[in-house]
């Protein structure tokens, strides 16, 4: 019997043409149309289509992945045997990794897109939805979490970077390199991560704004200094190399960390933050010491991903920063959050009376 994939399809560059050159391309084909354009992938499984969301990947938001995670869960109880999802590529690393941490199912699930419109010479929306199709049927990356499947790579949602604007070969892994390949119809996986985290939302998750600042030389830390003023839920710092900043700007970093969670990642393009190396005003022993909570190795824009679902779990600073010293390299499967932390009731003015922390992490295959 053919396995069988349900295709998510929503949007992006690999769904878009140009009517009139002039006019520029725009989402237009449907997920039928993408499979039309291969007719491999009708070969080696029965597809589903199901069509979510018909726009440029900047304009999806997270109650759209939240939504499709769950689909891709009922979609998977319900028989089919693993997930390819498309969409632009200009968000990719960071909804995959949304998915990464929402999909408790072991099945494959493959996310995919193009950075060449159909309309245009060489696109490569076809091979990559035809490798995606591939590693999906060979179940060879079953119980890695969400990957992601472009220009014959294989790569982890939670370590894949989007590192050039137009190049067929722009998504790719800097810190790890691929996990995989898919050569001559042969998908081959070199590298396994060694366990996943993942964390489970509450029915009706809150809405959790993270920005993200990035450090720059000769910076005063005015963003920073307005951060505090905007409301956010958390932020994430893209600071200096190893996580450092100007020492003018630590007090701003000091205070906002009090209010909310700050977590300090990095602005290279790879590499993981220090821990205990640099003690300066504004070298990352003292911005720890401040409070700001140290990303690992997760660059800042899955830092932001990761800070945002915890958030939306409930989850509070020592899980949080549990969760960052854990997210690459949990050994085994991990779990974090459970429904009940939200909606927490109306804080008690004794700490006497406070109720117990509810506090509740699982590890094994809950
Ligand atoms: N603007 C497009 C998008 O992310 C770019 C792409 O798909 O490559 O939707």
């Amino acid at each position: 019997m053919p396995q069988k994939i349900t295709l998510f399809t929503l949007g992006g560059t690999i769904a878009s043409t140009t009517a009139d050159r002039a006019d520029g391309a725009r989402v237009s084909l449907t997920g039928d149309d993408l499979v039309r354009s291969v007719p491999e992938v009708r070969a080696l499984a029965d597809i589903e289509v199901r069509a979510v969301r018909q726009v440029p990947s900047g304009d999806l938001r997270m109650d759209n992945l939240v939504e499709l995670a769950r689909a891709i869960e009922e979609s998977l109880a319900g028989g089919s045997d693993s997930v390819v999802v498309t969409q632009g590529t200009d968000t990719l690393e960071e909804t995959s990794f949304v998915l990464d941490l929402l999909v408790k199912d072991e099945r494959p699930v493959i996310v995919t897109g193009a950075m060449r419109n159909p309309s245009l010479p060489g696109a490569d929306g076809p091979a990559n939805l035809l490798a995606s199709v591939r590693v999906a049927t060979s179940g060879l990356t079953q119980g890695m979490g969400a990957v992601v499947v472009f220009n014959d790579e294989i790569h982890a949602a939670r370590l894949v970077r989007k590192r050039h604007s137009t190049s067929t070969a722009a998504i790719g892994s800097p810190l790890s390199g691929p996990l995989g390949h898919v050569v001559e119809d042969v998908v081959r996986i070199f590298l396994k991560p060694p366990g996943r985290l993942t964390v489970r939302l509450p029915p009706t998750a809150p809405d959790i704004a993270v920005g993200m600042v990035s450090i720059g030389f000769d910076d005063d830390g005015r963003l920073i200094r307005h951060a505090a003023g905007a409301a956010y839920d958390g932020l994430v710092l893209a600071a200096f190399g190893g996580g450092h900043v100007p020492a003018s700007v630590v007090p701003a970093l000091e205070s906002l960390s009090r209010a909310i969670p700050v977590v300090l990642s990095s602005r290279a393009p790879a590499g993981p933050t220090l821990r205990r190396t640099y003690s300066y005003a504004g070298g990352e022993i003292d911005l720890i010491r401040r409070g700001l909570i140290p990303s690992g190795a997760l660059d800042a824009v899955h830092a932001r991903i990761l800070l945002q679902v915890l958030l939306m779990a409930g989850v509070e600073r020592p899980e949080i920063a549990a969760a960052f010293e854990d997210v690459l390299t949990a050994q085994g499967p991990r779990m974090i959050g459970r429904a009940e932390r939200v909606n927490r009731p109306e804080p008690l003015t004794s700490a006497a009376a406070r109720p117990p922390s509810t506090a509740h992490e699982e590890r094994g295959n809950a």
